[in-house]
């Protein structure tokens, strides 16, 4: 169908970087961590070369200092480098200043590592939340063109979040928005593009929703992490419910990839989106 792609994304970030947990969110310690986002991201980017596929990898500017290699590589293969922050902290927990600050930081360090315009940003956790977010008026003013961080599922995110890709209307210009692909996981609102609730689904019922989506001229946004395809990933302090979060159904993720991208190339957000040519839902 002319227009609906799917379209990858991968946060580019290391095993560790978990916002919030007392063992990892901590920046001073990263460096004393096994590093695993290299080989895993490779993982990544043959699974993609063998399916013709192209995805937005959104990379984390502590990563793009320490492996500016990695992001040449990521950009040298066809794909969109984006921004996933520089520290991976929550951007509803910053205030503007230093969110403008991380920003900033984040791009420097992914365009001098690939050597062109990062217009795309995907915050840690999807943390924006809402339309209303000071910090949506900060990346336009910043040269941001997309963001990809909005989740119409609480409690993570604003029900009213919009489903579709969307224009925002920003004082210093427009910021498309181009949510993941949402779902409903045991009957309540879920995201089904990627993370727990999508590797815990049943293949079929995923791949039912991906065809539905097209159907209705959709572009289903899917994404996922290095660490998710790493077999050899070092083991981890959490909690049960966090290490369901993270582990539970990873095996899951490359053959069902596999299978995904088999039937349907894969597109980065600037591939289905080129500069100027934006969809029809605007918001105000
Ligand atoms: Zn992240």
């Amino acid at each position: 169908m002319p227009g609906a792609h799917l379209i990858l994304t991968v946060d580019v970030e290391e095993w560790f970087h978990v916002c919030g947990h007392p063992a990892y969110d901590v920046p001073d310690r990263w460096g004393a961590f096994p590093s695993r986002v290299v080989p895993s991201t490779e993982r990544i980017l043959e699974l993609l070369d063998r399916t013709s596929s192209h995805a937005t990898f959104f990379v984390l500017g502590w990563v793009a200092r320490r492996h500016p290699d990695l992001v040449r590589r990521i950009a040298g293969a066809g794909h969109e480098v984006g921004c996933h922050g520089d520290l991976h902290r929550r951007a509803d927990a910053m205030t503007s200043d230093e969110f403008r600050a991380d920003l900033r930081a984040a791009r420097a360090a992914l365009e001098n590592a690939c050597g062109a315009p990062v217009t795309a940003y995907r915050a840690p956790e999807w943390s924006l939340r809402s339309t209303s977010s000071p910090h949506l008026a900060t990346l336009v003013e910043e040269g941001f063109r997309v963001d990809s961080s909005l989740l119409a599922v609480p409690p993570i995110g604003d029900p009213d979040n919009p489903r579709r890709p969307t224009v925002l209307k920003m004082p210093a210009g427009d910021l498309l928005e181009v949510p993941p692909f949402v779902g409903t996981f045991f009957g309540r609102p879920a995201m089904l593009g990627g993370g727990w609730t999508s590797r815990l689904s049943r293949e079929a019922r995923v791949a039912a929703a991906v065809e539905a989506a097209f159907g209705s001229g959709e572009n289903p946004v899917f994404y996922l992490h290095p660490w998710e395809v790493d077999e050899e990933h070092p083991p981890m302090e959490l909690s049960p419910v966090a290490r369901l979060v993270h582990f539970g159904g990873r095996g899951r993720v490359v053959p069902r990839l596999l299978r995904l991208l088999s039937r349907h190339r894969a597109h980065s957000l600037a591939e289905a989106f080129p500069a100027g040519c934006l969809p029809r839902e605007v918001a105000a």
